[in-house]
């Protein structure tokens, strides 16, 4: 399920119609004609594929023979991928994956729906939203990261649970399912932190960030206001280069010096200099449409590393020449994926073109976001920014 990051994604979309079952057929395109049915059968052996009929069945075996002993074994890790410490968790992944609730109807409990910085979860608003209106989070302040934090202690924050518990955030709270970017943005700076002394050094004061391939992100940018937080004293740069960047905010700056707002009139975020401003640094993000590797010219600085979430790096041709770029600049760069299979996948298509091993193999996103994603395809585990891994 990769996200439109390069061409040739918006008819991988359109070819992903789904089914009662929120379901499609894996065997509709193995040459048994069209399908008969509704997908309700699934592979014997692993439950990954869902299948209309035994013989699109027999039909797609020649393809999937070779990935289903590797699925088996995905779907026996399903539980840790799914565990999630949230009192909501139960509704965004299991009732949204079989199609008893959607993401719409959850927002509008939660009264949320088409509001501030949520309006981008689902795709009932058209995606216009510019730089002019700053979306605050509609919630209640105990509910919501609106003010500074204490100081963080960097072996502490290892997962979703110690995060809101840092954040003095109750676990019925739903910012997660925004925050996963910049968490995952900043798990993605500790890993490397961890691996290289070079980076360390390099990174004290600033750091830059080449982010490829935003897409729903780009809906909610004050969310990366978070970084102010997590990777404070220091001036984060973030380039976001994309096809999905619209041609009206390529080249357009934000600097995201408070963090959004709460509901609460007498909230600390309310007064125009909240508390501890001296301990943050700053976050800055600049757009730019395109491909990577036909803007790198164009990008003011050269990153200390480069973060590619949900990048589809196996099912892309079209990443070729952003790889051959990536590798040659030695940069330390970071990719997610849906699901572990397209991480597998993706690494192993970049495996050989690499001259030293990964720097981080396969693994599972501590911050991947708690919500089934609607065009799943299999049954295996699958999030946004699920899966990771790093080269360079
Ligand atoms: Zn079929
Ligand atoms: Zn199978
Ligand atoms: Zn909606
Ligand atoms: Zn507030």
């Amino acid at each position: 399920m990769p996200r439109e990051t390069h061409e040739g994604s918006v008819q991988c979309r359109q070819e992903m119609e789904v089914h009662g079952t929120g379901r499609s057929c894996c065997g509709k395109y193995a040459g048994a004609g069209p399908c008969v049915g509704p997908a309700v059968l699934r592979c014997g052996s692993c439950g990954a594929p869902n299948y209309c009929s035994l013989d699109h069945q027999m039909a797609h075996w020649r393809d999937h023979r070779q990935e289903c002993s590797r699925m088996a074994e995905q779907m026996m890790r399903a539980g840790a991928v799914h565990d999630f410490p949230f009192s909501f968790a139960e509704d965004t992944t299991q009732l949204v994956d079989v199609g008893a609730i959607t993401v719409c109807s959850f927002l509008e409990n939660c009264d949320l729906h088409l509001k501030g910085l949520w309006k981008a979860q689902c795709d009932c608003a058209s995606s216009v939203e510019e730089f002019a209106t700053p979306s605050d989070w509609q919630l209640p302040s105990r509910m919501c990261p609106c003010t500074d934090a204490c100081q963080l202690s960097e072996s502490h924050m290892m997962d979703w649970a110690s995060y809101y518990s840092w954040r003095s955030l109750p676990l019925e709270s739903p910012v997660a399912l925004i925050l996963h970017w910049p968490l995952t943005l900043y798990h993605a700076f500790c890993l490397i932190w961890k691996h290289s002394s070079t980076f360390r050094a390099n990174v004290e004061r600033a750091c830059v960030i080449h982010y490829l391939g935003p897409e729903k992100e780009l809906d909610m940018l004050e969310a990366f206001s978070e970084l102010l937080a997590l990777l404070p004293h220091r001036h984060v740069h973030i380039d976001m280069i994309g096809p999905g960047v619209s041609a009206s905010r390529d080249g357009k700056a934000l600097d995201l010096n408070e963090y959004p707002k709460c509901l609460d009139e007498d909230c600390l975020c309310k007064t125009s200099r909240g508390s501890g401003v001296k301990v943050r640094g700053r976050v800055t993000i600049k757009l730019w449409r395109g491909l990577y590797h036909e803007r790198y010219s164009e990008l003011e600085t050269s990153p200390h590393f480069i973060f590619a979430p949900n990048a589809g790096l196996a099912a892309f041709p079209s990443w070729q020449p952003t790889l051959r770029l990536i590798l040659s600049s030695k940069v330390p760069a970071i990719f997610t994926d849906y699901c572990e299979e397209a991480a597998d996948l993706a690494l192993r298509s970049v495996s050989p073109a690499c001259s030293s091993p990964p720097t981080h193999n396969v693994q599972l996103n501590p911050f991947r976001q708690p919500l089934c994603p609607r065009d799943k395809q299999l049954n295996l585990p699958t999030y946004s920014n699920c899966f990771l891994f790093g080269i360079n």
